[in-house]
């Protein structure tokens, strides 16, 4: 799956604020990506989500049927 996060900056980032290579500890329920130690996100009942947009809407796209509103 294409993926638009694809930003090593963030991990650069993370590698400067912990001094060490950052812990993975998890994977995102949206886009499927692992989740370091220090990032922000969603922990949704168990569930873990970058707090992105993109994250978001995958997340809810994957538990959610694709419906109508009021049909
Ligand atoms: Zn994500």
């Amino acid at each position: 799956m294409a993926h638009m996060l694809e930003n090593p900056m963030v991990i650069d980032r993370l590698w400067e604020r912990f001094e060490k290579e950052p812990e993975v500890i998890g994977e995102c329920a949206g886009c499927g990506e692992e989740i370091y130690a220090g990032q922000d996100i969603y922990d949704c009942e168990g569930e873990l989500v970058h707090q992105d947009e993109e994250c978001c809407m995958q997340f809810v796209g994957n538990k959610s049927w694709c419906k109508v509103a009021g049909e």
